[in-house]
């Protein structure tokens, strides 16, 4: 090989120039890795998956519906589990869209008797409280 400095022949194996000691490693030339060409294009279908989708992803919120039913509010509870057995019926008459609108319909009434239960223990509870508090001021609990 011949020494990029002085242009003197040296051995192939040699490190240095014999001539004027310059190092001979000239810098191995690595080619730039090749363009990045993974361009992964995205499943077919990906983004609307509804009619193939497996029944055990549609939720029936029906022991939320019984739990607010039986602790929250009756009357919203009970047409949240209206809609959650819809949610099976559907179902098994492989009606998945049907089903998936009954589950929506199911969650919001659950929600809604959640949130209504809520509220009204909170009225309950504060008019009683208030009834004590009144009770205690007018001196019934002193005698
Ligand atoms: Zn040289």
């Amino acid at each position: 090989m011949n020494c990029p400095n002085c242009g003197t022949t040296n051995l192939d194996n040699a490190s240095i120039c014999a001539n004027c000691g310059r190092p001979l490693s000239t810098p191995s030339y690595t080619p730039p890795p090749p363009a990045p060409s993974s361009y992964t294009p995205p499943p077919p279908g990906g983004s609307f998956g509804g009619a193939t989708a497996a029944p055990a992803q549609i939720p029936n919120y029906l022991w939320q519906s019984i739990v607010v039913t039986i602790c929250c509010c009756l009357p919203f509870g009970i047409v949240g589990i209206i809609f959650a057995a819809q949610v099976n019926d559907k179902i098994r008459r492989g009606d998945i869209q049907g089903a998936m609108v009954a589950s929506k319909n199911a969650k919001t009434w659950v929600l809604v008797a959640f949130i209504v239960g809520i509220v009204l223990q909170i009225v309950v509870w504060g008019l009683y409280s208030a009834a004590i508090l009144s009770a205690i001021h007018s001196g019934q609990f002193n005698r």
